[in-house]
């Protein structure tokens, strides 16, 4: 009998992780000689979500992991597959966000066996305040012209792959995780499901814009390394325009002597030049810092309690 692991990463989803179970019962029955394994991954809620966990854990297809605080959904996800022993697993949001009614659809294209990983991209962001979809659009041109590896607009975390691909991933031990880049670098070959939006069962999203934006930066120094070309290109291009105003200063002094006019282009002049230098430096020191975190080699994650240490 195959195996089908879904990793669900919950972060106080109190409201939403039995509806999200019982959904998981009802597809269960499309399957023939496949059993399940939830595993549910709580990101160090503060909310009830690990009680829930622990009391639907007395049921065989249920595990759990806990963590000892808050990591992140990218960490929780790398638990997730770390911890997985299925022949496929999914990656899916408790908060049914992710229609578990594609998981046979997806489950079949895999058994046909031409594809590795069948993915999913929302083609519309219904629900989302205006200000983010745009942002979000803006971000997958930019990041898709700066970077080699493919970011696909719309794309979710929601996916179901082979254990070929799942242990691919799981060799990509780097700490700042971006997964939609990393799932994209591993290569195999990749489906898409494309799907309208579905908003939240219960209770908000957890990532504010601010959040986003974070992740958007982190993203781009992950799988990108064009800012830094940016910065060496613009040094080398206030170096020749400096040297062409140098000469012109020493030619119209040598012909005019020296007026002691031209002080605010001089300060203007600083104050660009600076200002150039320390953004230069600062995306160094964005790269720097990642650096500076991935030598240190922390773990991803740490756990606190799985379902092994459960006390009934
Ligand atoms: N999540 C997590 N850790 C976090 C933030 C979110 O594990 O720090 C989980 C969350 O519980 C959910 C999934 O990641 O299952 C997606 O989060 P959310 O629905 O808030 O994001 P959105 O769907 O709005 O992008
Ligand atoms: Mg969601």
């Amino acid at each position: 009998m195959e195996k089908i692991s879904l990793v669900v990463p919950c972060y106080n989803e109190q409201d939403v992780i039995k509806i999200f179970y019982d959904e998981i019962q009802k597809i269960k029955k499309d399957f023939e000689n496949v059993c399940f394994e939830i595993i549910f991954v709580d990101d160090g809620s503060l909310d009830k979500t690990l009680n829930i966990i622990r009391e639907l854990s007395v049921n065989d297809d249920v595990r759990y992991i806990s963590f000892s605080r808050n990591f992140g959904k990218e960490a929780a996800m790398y638990a997730g597959l770390h911890a997985s022993l299925g022949d496929y697993v999914a990656i899916m949001d408790a908060d049914l966000q992710d229609p578990p009614i594609l998981l046979k659809k997806m489950y079949d294209i895999l058994k046909a066996g031409e594809f590795d990983s069948v993915a999913t991209r929302r083609v519309t962001r219904k629900g989302e305040p205006l200000i983010r979809s745009f942002f979000a659009r803006l971000y997958y041109k930019i990041i898709n012209k700066i970077s080699k590896t493919e970011i696909v607009d719309g794309a979710r975390d929601y996916r179901l792959m082979n254990r070929k691909m799942v242990d691919a991933i799981l060799e990509v031990k780097e700490y700042n995780r971006f997964s939609k880049g990393i799932f994209s670098w591993v290569g195999f070959k990749t489906k898409w499901l494309e799907y309208e939006n579905v908003e939240r069962a219960a209770s908000e999203s957890k990532w504010s814009f601010w959040k986003l934006f974070l992740y958007s930066l982190d993203s781009v120094v992950a799988f990108s390394t064009i800012p830094l070309s940016i910065a060496s290109v613009m040094g080398i291009l206030f170096c020749f325009i400096s040297f062409l105003i140098i000469l012109f200063v020493i030619v119209r002094t040598l012909i005019y002597g020296d007026p002691t006019s031209g002080w605010p282009s001089m300060v203007c002049i600083m104050f660009f030049i600076g200002g150039v230098q320390l953004l230069c430096i600062g995306i160094i020191g964005q790269y720097l810092s990642k650096t500076y975190l991935e030598v240190k080699k922390r773990p991803i994650y740490v756990v606190a309690e799985t379902e092994k240490d459960r006390v009934d």
